[in-house]
């Protein structure tokens, strides 16, 4: 339902990604959750079925850090409200993180070929075959860009995708037929399902089209298409008030 994602906010990702999350809140919602890599070993992920004041509460009982991070505020098509069922997912290592907007529609088959390589699931969503798949690319030696692509590249159905890894201080993005912004600040980058995710750090955005992915780092953003070529994208200003 509302996706949220920064890159070079530094101590302040995880107020910058439960604010956000604030801010989408409108869209309704039946979960919520964030994950945030610190690009070296670790991805911490902390999600709850509920209002979002029940994943501050959780958030307020353990450390979370990282510099880098993606939320995501759920509402259910595949699996009930549940903590598990709740985004980010991860894979079975824990290295990968995954939101997602829209419904997989392939995600059986990708399911039981991963079950079958000894995937173990965790949730009942659709949504849990991408970081699955994104561990299978990475364990084959792709970095970390090109892992989550190949990925994608296996989905059918409608997407807004948004992903971390423990091992790189990135945040790589997808989108079909769901909609994906990307926000460009001074020194961070942002991506969100929707303008007020990050308007209150920056009016400058760059609107994804169906079939394009985009790659943040704390040193600037591309965009690549399905042939996988570089996309000059054209930044606008936006003039909201929220
Ligand atoms: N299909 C996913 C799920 O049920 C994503 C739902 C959404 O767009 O929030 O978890």
């Amino acid at each position: 339902c509302g996706i949220i994602g920064c890159v070079g906010r530094g101590d302040e990702t995880l107020d910058v990604l439960v604010e956000g999350l604030s801010k989408l809140e409108y869209r309704g919602y039946d979960s919520a959750g964030v994950a945030l890599s610190d690009g070296q070993i670790d991805v911490n992920v902390v999600k709850r079925a509920g209002e979002l004041d029940a994943l501050r509460e959780a958030l307020s009982e353990q450390s979370v850090s990282g510099r880098v991070g993606i939320g995501h505020t759920r509402w259910s098509t595949h699996g009930p409200p549940t903590d598990e069922n709740a985004h980010p997912h991860t894979d079975c290592t824990g290295s990968v993180a995954v939101v997602h907007n829209g419904i997989i529609e392939n995600y059986d088959d990708l399911r039981e070929e991963l079950e079958t390589s000894g995937h173990e699931f965790r949730s009942d969503t659709d949504t849990e075959v991408v970081p699955h798949l994104v561990e299978e690319k990475l364990a084959a030696g792709a970095p970390p860009e090109a892992a989550f692509r190949a990925a994608v590249e296996r989905l059918s159905g409608s997407f807004a995708l948004v992903c971390v890894v423990a091992s790189e201080e990135a945040v790589f993005a997808a989108r079909q037929d769901s909609p994906l912004v990307l926000g460009v600040g001074d020194d961070s980058y942002y991506l969100g399902s929707d303008v007020p995710a990050f308007l209150a750090h920056t009016d400058r955005v760059v609107y994804l089209d169906d079939g394009e992915f985009a790659t943040l780092r704390p040193s600037g953003w591309t965009v690549r298409n399905g042939d996988d070529e570089r996309v000059e994208k054209s930044v606008e200003t936006v003039d909201w008030n929220v």
